[in-house]
């Protein structure tokens, strides 16, 4: 299958965030289920680069599901979608009137895919409109808002998942079976790395603490910490960091480059890292009987996937139509997301470790 979007995330992130201009080319809850044939509406909140790049398109191929509206700040933004995906009026809302998606029928999703400081709050706000959540990743600025997330959809009585779209990829699930099922016997050696050289405009979001939480490591690095995790099937319990800064001036609040050591209940060491000055996507795994990996591991573009035996030779797959469609499923069937947010908050309690082994320069337990 062709490769799906051609554009890289550091593309957009060099042309800046997504305006209007660019779009022109380019009830009671456990009881009320919506019926197995019919496609639940999403609505999109927050119109940014991965909504207009990634998530809006791959809406066009999912089958369980679909783009029925959208939440933004911009009038012209809510223009160009309603005139570009054939939106009704009455599904278009404003970080304001939100709240009033609870008398929408057309709307059984919310899918947050705002900067990392709104994820709490538009998470909480769709649960108690009585609407299911998807909230992208980083879940949120730390564990401790995760853990107010999770609260707030089980009072509710709504499924939370997060945007974990490799769950869905074929070469990353292979990565799972072969780690967990100890397929080339047990894993000896894990590194990963995710990042990119980030030349982006210095107003970005990701680029001040109170919005994105941090740098590279929520950003880029959660995809190396999940990598560790799903090749073992294990939770780590301890982990030491130290981090680089090439330029200072330009990440002034976050994190450029991080490097860690995650430790296992069994003493393995998992080694990791993550950047907004390397380009690095890859997961190299070393088993007592041959190896594996991927390289690329994480974006979505090609990946590409190797074991000892020779190249992985699967399916590209639209990761986020496929992710999307398995949530749609388990709100029908009232089922857990296989990612729920208490994925998102295991990753977020490996974020803040590292954060505080960076300040103390300690092994530190992740609790
Ligand atoms: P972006 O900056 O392109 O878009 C953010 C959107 O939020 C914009 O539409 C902006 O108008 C809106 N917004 C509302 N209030 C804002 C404010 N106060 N400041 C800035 N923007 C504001 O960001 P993005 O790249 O689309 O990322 C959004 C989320 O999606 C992040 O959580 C990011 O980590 C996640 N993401 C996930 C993936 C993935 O592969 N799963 C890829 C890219 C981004």
């Amino acid at each position: 299958m062709k490769k799906f979007n051609s554009w890289s995330r550091r593309d957009f992130l060099r042309a800046g965030t997504i305006g209007a201009g660019a779009l022109a080319f380019g009830n009671s809850l456990s009881a009320f289920r919506p019926a197995a044939n019919k496609k639940l509406g999403i609505a999109l909140v927050g119109l940014g680069y991965y909504s207009y790049g990634q998530l809006a398109p791959a809406l066009q191929h999912t089958k369980n599901c679909y783009l029925a509206g959208v939440v933004t700040g911009h009038p012209a933004k809510a223009a160009a979608w309603k005139k570009q995906y054939n939106l009704a009026d009455k599904n278009i809302y404003n970080y304001e009137n939100f709240d009033q998606v609870k008398d929408n029928p057309d709307i059984d999703i919310i899918y947050v895919v705002l900067p990392v400081s709104m994820h709490k709050e538009f998470t909480i706000r769709a649960a108690r409109a009585g609407k299911h959540v998807i909230c992208e990743k980083p879940m949120a600025l730390n564990a401790k808002e995760c853990e107010e997330m999770i609260t707030a959809c089980k009072k509710a009585d709504r499924l939370l998942s997060i945007g974990y779209r490799l769950h869905f990829e074929p070469h990353n699930l292979e990565v799972m079976r072969l780690g967990q099922q100890h397929i080339y016997g047990k894993v000896t050696s894990i590194d990963t790395g995710n990042g990119f050289n980030f030349q982006g405009n210095t107003d970005s979001w990701r680029l001040k603490k109170a919005m994105s939480g941090g740098g590279a490591l929520m950003d880029m690095g959660i995809y190396s910490i999940q990598g560790s995790r799903y090749t073992l099937g294990q939770e780590p319990v301890a982990v030491k960091a130290r981090q680089e800064k090439t330029r200072p001036d330009f990440f002034r609040e976050v994190d450029e480059t991080i490097f860690w050591e995650l430790e296992f209940p069994s003493g393995f060491i998992a080694t990791g890292k993550s950047s907004y000055n390397n380009n690095w996507g890859y997961l190299h795994v070393e088993a007592e009987r041959g190896k594996f990996g991927l390289e690329p591991a994480y974006g979505y573009g090609e990946i590409e996937g190797y074991t000892s035996a020779g190249p992985m030779n699967l399916p590209q797959v639209i990761h986020q139509a496929l992710q999307m469609d398995d949530f749609a499923e388990c709100v029908r069937h009232n089922r857990q997301s296989r990612v729920p947010g208490e994925e998102g908050l295991k990753d977020m309690k490996i974020v803040d470790a590292i954060y505080r082994s960076l300040d103390s320069g300690e092994n530190v337990a992740i609790i």
